[in-house]
């Protein structure tokens, strides 16, 4: 690989950045400001407005309607409309109209839902390709599925032969296809996903994901009220985070570009000038002790009391077992001497709770089962927390001073996250004491000291 190649950033743009011709323009000086701006990924248009509707939707209530042998054109026209206003605004010529024309006679021939969903990205590619001068790639040609719509790592090699070691190149975002050449889709918001793999395949600098936020908050903007962005963030707290629901990157979009070392950079198209999220491997602490707090409910707890349980050699085993059996894959599993609890999410645990507690009764005979339904978990993730007294203590004091009773807990072994489980109403007052407990006046090391 040479230099030039190493040195160049991946630039993603998601649905808003790109949903009309005035963000195109945001987009087109962000991307020239830097000549590492190499590879730029597009979404297909999303929503402009609140009340707007995203041009994928769009395609695929054309597909659906299709399907039941309904009209198309009124919904077309939208799409027509939306391509060509912002085509005909910016003064680019990509033969537009061409392109269109093709995807609906596809359509009309009974297109796939995959290949209609992905003609969003394709058709704003060309756009934003002929915008900035650049070299369109077709995604089909780079971005690989194996069976079971898996990313095939071929797309490594692929995406690296085709790039130059100069000049700008736009590889549309969201789909690729399979080795009998069939268009496939990532799941929904899977643009992340190609920025992330192409950024890997070409050992980018950076890989940087342009949304409409700046950056990922340290806890829901819907609980507390203007929370701080979080500047930096490792792979790992992310994905706690991101487990307990906060969400700014697609589930998959992060391991490509963490195998590969390479920091993924959250950033705001329409405030360029704010350095965003920096996702890495490895930080120093920074100023709070903690990293973000998130939290949801809808978890079942499942607690089993047995006199001398502690002596029963297996008893755990066959517990797990019995979810491993029904396909339910569970969370936590609190201990004491004679208890077990088991934290399972609702929507895993499914309508199998019957079966659960008669398999539980029969391969293990607990003296009393209970259960408790519509509990919440909150996860306080930083890696600040690790090695230092006090935090566990803050962290529940604070929780009683405000009167929240906390019916679970669970520390990782790593001391980079503490769990607990609460009643799903105490959730949002939970959040919001955690996170007033650890910012904003406090520093590392105020009411604690390091081990
Ligand atoms: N356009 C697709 C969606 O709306 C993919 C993406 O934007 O990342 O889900």
């Amino acid at each position: 690989m040479t230099q030039q190649t190493n040195e160049l950033i991946v630039a993603k743009f998601g649905g808003t950045s790109v949903a009309t011709a005035e963000q195109l323009r945001k987009v087109a000086a962000i991307v020239e400001q830097d000549d590492r701006r190499r590879v730029i990924v597009p979404s297909a248009p999303g929503k402009a407005h609140a009340d707007d509707t995203k041009v994928t939707d769009l395609l695929l209530l054309v597909h659906d309607l299709v399907a039941n042998k309904q009209p198309i054109d009124n919904t077309w026209q939208d799409i027509c409309g939306r391509f060509h206003g912002i085509a005909d605004a910016l003064g680019v010529a990509c033969d537009l109209a061409g392109h269109l024309e093709t995807v609906r006679q596809d359509i009309l021939n009974g297109a796939d839902r995959d290949y209609v969903a992905s003609r969003g990205e394709a058709l704003n590619g060309r756009i934003v390709a002929a915008l900035l001068d650049a070299e369109y790639i077709d995604a089909a040609e780079v971005i690989k599925f194996s069976s079971g719509r898996r990313l095939d790592p071929l797309s490594y090699d692929l995406i690296q032969q085709r790039v130059g070691p100069s000049g700008r190149y736009v590889i549309p975002g969201f789909y690729g296809s399979d080795n009998q050449g069939h268009i496939k889709a990532f799941s929904r918001g899977g643009s992340d996903v190609t920025g992330s793999v192409a950024a890997a395949a070409l050992l980018a600098i950076r890989y940087e994901n342009w949304t409409d936020v700046s950056g990922l908050l340290m806890a829901n903007p819907t609980i507390v009220k203007d929370p701080m962005v979080i500047p930096e963030i490792t792979y790992r707290e992310l994905r706690e985070l991101s487990y307990m629901g906060a969400s700014v990157l697609h589930e998959e979009a992060v391991f490509p570009a963490r195998n590969h070392g390479i920091p993924i950079n959250i950033r705001n198209t329409n405030r360029p000038e704010d350095p965003g999220t920096m996702i890495v491997s490895d930080r120093e602490p920074g100023p709070y002790l903690i990293t973000g707090v998130a939290g949801r409910g809808g978890f079942t707890i499942i607690l089993l009391e047995k006199a001398m349980m502690n002596t029963e050699v297996g008893f755990g085993r066959r517990v797990l077992d019995v979810f491993e059996r029904l396909g339910i894959s569970y969370e936590h599993t609190p201990s004491g001497i004679d208890t077990v609890s088991i934290v399972v999410s609702d929507d895993n645990l499914g309508d199998n709770l019957e079966q659960v507690l008669h398999d539980m009764q029969a391969a293990v005979q607990p003296d009393h089962i209970e259960v408790h339904h519509g509990m919440a978990m909150i996860a306080t993730v930083g890696m600040g927390m690790n090695r230092r007294v006090g935090t566990a203590a803050r962290l529940f004091s604070a929780l009683a001073t405000c009167g929240v009773n906390v019916r679970m807990i669970d520390q990782g072994s790593s001391e980079q996250n503490i769990i607990i489980g609460v009643e799903e109403p105490d959730l949002a007052p939970a959040i919001r004491t955690i996170y007033d407990a650890f910012t904003p006046e406090d520093a590392p090391g105020v009411g604690v000291s390091e081990m």
